[in-house]
C-alpha cells in the first residue's frame, strides 16, 4: 500500500510503487491497467477535477474532431450511448468522470498536487517526485500522462498587456466574460477556432478572425443521435462494435493517404475547395481562405459551419498580420486600429515545453531537458528514455496522429508500459529503460519515414516540426501499425537495472 514513512527536510516522504501525472484519458487509463497489475499506485493532479483537456478546454463550441464512438477507452470502458457522431466537449467530460468513479480511482487522486521535478537515485533505483507545493513523492515507475497540448502558448505580441477588454486563451475559457453584443477579435484560424467563430457569431456585435494561414476544412454533417439508437449503440455489443471498427478503418485509410499514397489526399483538397465555394462568394475571400499548401500537411478541420460564419456579414477576416496591440484594440501592419472588447486567442499550445515542464533528472543526474533541448525531443517507441530507468511516457514524442484518435495510441502504450512494468518484475529487477542502440535505430528510421509524408512533403510550416526541422510530434504510419509494433515487447530492445 501507498504509505507516509520518514521525514525529511521537515515534509513527509510518500511512498508508492507507481506515479502517475495527470488524470486525462492517459492518466485514468493508466490508473485501471495499474489496478488490474495489482500495482499499487497514485495520481497527481495539478488542478482540482479529473479529466484533462476536456476539463480544460471548455470554450463555445467545444467538441471532439474525432467521431464519438471512437474517442473512448476500448473494452468494458467503450461508450456507444453518444448523442452526437462528434458530440460536445461537456460529455467527454461526463464520461470521464464516469470511468473515474466506476473505477473508485478518486481514493488514488492527489489533487491540487503539480509536479515540478523528478530526480532518479541510482542507489535507491526510485524516482524523487516534488510538487509545486513542497510534497515529495517516492516511485518505482514514473509515468507522464500530460500530453503534448497542455500549456496554452499566447503570442508575446507587443503591447497585449495593455488591452483595456478581457483577453483570454480558448483553453482558458472564461465564463463569466458575456460576449453578447461585443466586438470580439479570434486570433488564430486552427481546430479551436474553427469550433469557436460559428457558436458566438450569432451573439456577438461584430466577429474579427485574425487569420495567419488558412486550414483545410472539410464539410461534414453532425448526426443526432434518437434515443433508442443510443440504447442500442449503448447496450448491444455488435453495432457499437460495427461502427467502431468502420469509423476507425475510414480514419487509417486517411493516416496512408497522409504517409504512403498522397495522391489520395486530392480527395481531401476537393472536398475543402468545395465547401468553400458553396459558402463563400466573394472571389477575393475564396482566394484568402484557400491554403497553398497540401491538405493533410497541417491537421485536416471538419465544419460546415465555419465559412457560413465567415460569410456572416458580423464578420471580417483579417490577413495582413498584428502588429501591435493596444488598449483599444488590434493594430495590423498596415497601421489599421480595429477596435475590439474582447480578444480570444485561439493559437494553439506549447508542444515541446509539454514534455519538459518537468524538471527531469534521470541517471548519473542527467537532465533529460537539456538532452532534448540540444538534440530534439526523443523517445524509444515514444514511451520510454535511454538512461531514464523507469520513466515512460503516454502520448509522448512522436506519437500524435494527424489522422485517427489518440486514445488508441494511449491504449497501445498503456499495455506496452504494462509489460515493461511485468518485465522487471519477473526479472527481480528494480528498473528498466531502453538501450542507445536501440532508441537511435528506432529514432533513425522514424525519421525517414516522416520525410515521405505529407507533414514533411507539404509545404506548410506547422508546430509538427521542431526547431532542427526534425517532426518530433506525429507517427510515421498508421496507428495499427503503432499498436502492432507495441504488441509484443522485444526484450532485446531494452536494459534492466
Ligand atoms: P492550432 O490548430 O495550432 O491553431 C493555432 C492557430 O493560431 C493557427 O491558425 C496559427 O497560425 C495561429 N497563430 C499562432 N500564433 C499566432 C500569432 N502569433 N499570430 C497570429 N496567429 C497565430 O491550435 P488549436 O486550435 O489550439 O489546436 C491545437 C491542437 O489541439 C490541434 O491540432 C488538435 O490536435 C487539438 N485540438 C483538437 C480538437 C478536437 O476536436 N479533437 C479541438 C481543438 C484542438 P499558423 O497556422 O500560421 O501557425
Amino acid at each position: 500500500m501507498t504509505h507516509v514513512g520518514n521525514v525529511r527536510d521537515n515534509h513527509e516522504l510518500r511512498f508508492t510503487r507507481a506515479l502517475v501525472i495527470g488524470t486525462g484519458f492517459s492518466g485514468l487509463g493508466m490508473g485501471i491497467e495499474l489496478q488490474k497489475l495489482g500495482v499499487d499506485f497514485l495520481i497527481l493532479e495539478k488542478a482540482n477535477e479529473v479529466g484533462g483537456t476536456w476539463r480544460d478546454n471548455i470554450y463555445d463550441g467545444i467538441a471532439c474532431d474525432i467521431p464519438s464512438h471512437l474517442y473512448s477507452l476500448s473494452g468494458r470502458e467503450q461508450k456507444g450511448g453518444w448523442s452526437h457522431l462528434w458530440s460536445p466537449g461537456a460529455e467527454i467530460q461526463e464520461y470521464l468522470m464516469d470511468v473515474t468513479k466506476r473505477h473508485n480511482l478518486r481514493r488514488n487522486i492527489r489533487f491540487g498536487q503539480e509536479v515540478v521535478r523528478a530526480q532518479w537515485n541510482d542507489q535507491e533505483a526510485r524516482w524523487h517526485v516534488f510538487t509545486k507545493t513542497g510534497e515529495e513523492y517516492v516511485t518505482q515507475f514514473l509515468i507522464s500522462g500530460a500530453g503534448a497540448l497542455h500549456i496554452p502558448m499566447v503570442p508575446d505580441i507587443k503591447g497585449h498587456e495593455t488591452f483595456r477588454g478581457a483577453a483570454f486563451h480558448t483553453a482558458q475559457w472564461d465564463p463569466s466574460v458575456d460576449l453578447t453584443g461585443k466586438r470580439v477579435a479570434v486570433i488564430g484560424t486552427g481546430a479551436s477556432a474553427i469550433q469557436v467563430v460559428p457558436s458566438i457569431v450569432d451573439r456577438v456585435a461584430e466577429l474579427h478572425l485574425y487569420q495567419r494561414t488558412p486550414a483545410w476544412v472539410m464539410p461534414r454533417v453532425n448526426l443526432e443521435f434518437p434515443g433508442w439508437t443510443r440504447w442500442i449503440l449503448d447496450h448491444i455489443p455488435g453495432p457499437k462494435r460495427v461502427l467502431r471498427d468502420s469509423i476507425f478503418w475510414i480514419h487509417e485509410f486517411v493516416g496512408y493517404a497522409m504517409t504512403r499514397r498522397q495522391r489520395f489526399l486530392v480527395i481531401a483538397k476537393w472536398l475543402g475547395e468545395s465547401n468553400i465555394k458553396k459558402h463563400i462568394t466573394d472571389p477575393e475571400l475564396q482566394r484568402q481562405l484557400t491554403p497553398s499548401y497540401s491538405a493533410g500537411c497541417k491537421r485536416i478541420l471538419n465544419s460546415s459551419a465555419y465559412y457560413p460564419a465567415i460569410a456572416n456579414p458580423k464578420t471580417t477576416l483579417i490577413t495582413d498580420g498584428i502588429d501591435h496591440i493596444v488598449p483599444e484594440g488590434i493594430v495590423t501592419r498596415d497601421g489599421t486600429l480595429n477596435e475590439v472588447d474582447v480578444i480570444v486567442y485561439s493559437t494553439g499550445f506549447h508542444v515541446t515545453d509539454s514534455y519538459t515542464y518537468v524538471t527531469i533528472e534521470g541517471e548519473n543526474g542527467e537532465s533529460l531537458g537539456k538532452r532534448w533541448d540540444k538534440k530534439g525531443v526523443q523517445a524509444h517507441r515514444g514511451v520510454s528514455v535511454a538512461n531514464m530507468p523507469n520513466l515512460f511516457f503516454l502520448l509522448g514524442p512522436n506519437t500524435g496522429l494527424g489522422h485517427n484518435s489518440v486514445v488508441f495510441m494511449i491504449e497501445s502504450q498503456i499495455h506496452h508500459i504494462s509489460q515493461l512494468i511485468q518485465t522487471v518484475d519477473d526479472n527481480g529487477a528494480e528498473g528498466i529503460a531502453p538501450t542507445w542502440e536501440a532508441q537511435n535505430r528506432y529514432n533513425k528510421k522514424l525519421q525517414e519515414d516522416l520525410k515521405h509524408t505529407i507533414w514533411n512533403t507539404g509545404g506548410c510550416k506547422s508546430w509538427y516540426v521542431d526547431k532542427f526541422g526534425n517532426n518530433t510530434t506525429l507517427w510515421s504510419k498508421t496507428a495499427w501499425r503503432y499498436w502492432r509494433s507495441l504488441k509484443r515487447l522485444r526484450h532485446s530492445e531494452f536494459q534492466l537495472y
